[in-house]
């Protein structure tokens, strides 16, 4: 199995080592060309902005939306999940593969960065250390979205089909639970 990984900005390679643990050797994915080769794709925490532009720059960003539709597995991670979203702020995103809409860097300053103990059903996960890093919030989700996890009333791990997006970090806990089951989509 070839799983990518969005290597133009962010925190890609936190995932490595997890990805290695499940038995993967992942590709880091740089061009059009890496892109056309992997069989999913984990876009990472980072700025969405840069992470956008660097797309669009390096000729990647119709190449990522036209294989996303024609059903590759992809798994947002915070920035990652803003470009995946339907809704930013009110205008329309990036990649807008999943009908959510989203605001960034919604929970405030003072608590832009934290951790919180939430309930994953789905992954066994009970009280897990999610770490929200200048996280957005899952504002809307559509039809045919499940949410997985949520934080208080928000939703921050949902999935719709092959497109999954995660607010927090998985990458910065020692638990693999969310890359085996995002290897087993
Ligand atoms: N605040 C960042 C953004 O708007 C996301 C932060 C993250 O990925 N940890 O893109």
């Amino acid at each position: 199995m070839r799983v990518g990984l969005l290597g133009l900005q962010g925190a890609f390679l936190d995932h490595i080592p997890h990805l290695k643990r499940c038995g993967v050797e992942p590709v880091i994915v740089r061009d059009a060309q890496a892109l056309s080769t992997i069989d999913r794709l984990i876009i990472p925490g980072g700025e969405s902005t840069v992470m956008s532009k660097f797309l669009q720059e390096f000729g990647m960003l119709r190449p990522l939306g036209d294989r996303v539709s024609a059903g590759l597995p992809v798994w947002g991670v915070c920035a990652g999940a803003i470009l995946l979203s339907q809704q930013v702020n009110g205008s329309p995103g990036v990649l807008a593969a999943l009908p959510i809409s989203l605001t960034r860097n919604a929970y405030g300053r003072q608590i832009a960065s934290d951790t919180r103990p939430i309930d994953i059903a789905l992954l066994d996960l009970v009280a897990y250390p999610a770490v929200f890093i200048r996280a957005p919030r899952i504002d809307r989700v559509g039809e045919g979205v499940v949410v997985h996890a949520v934080r208080d009333r928000d939703p921050v791990f949902i999935q719709k089909d092959h497109i999954m997006a995660s607010t927090f970090h998985p990458e910065l806990n020692p638990d693999d639970a969310f890359h085996r089951y995002f290897i087993s989509l």
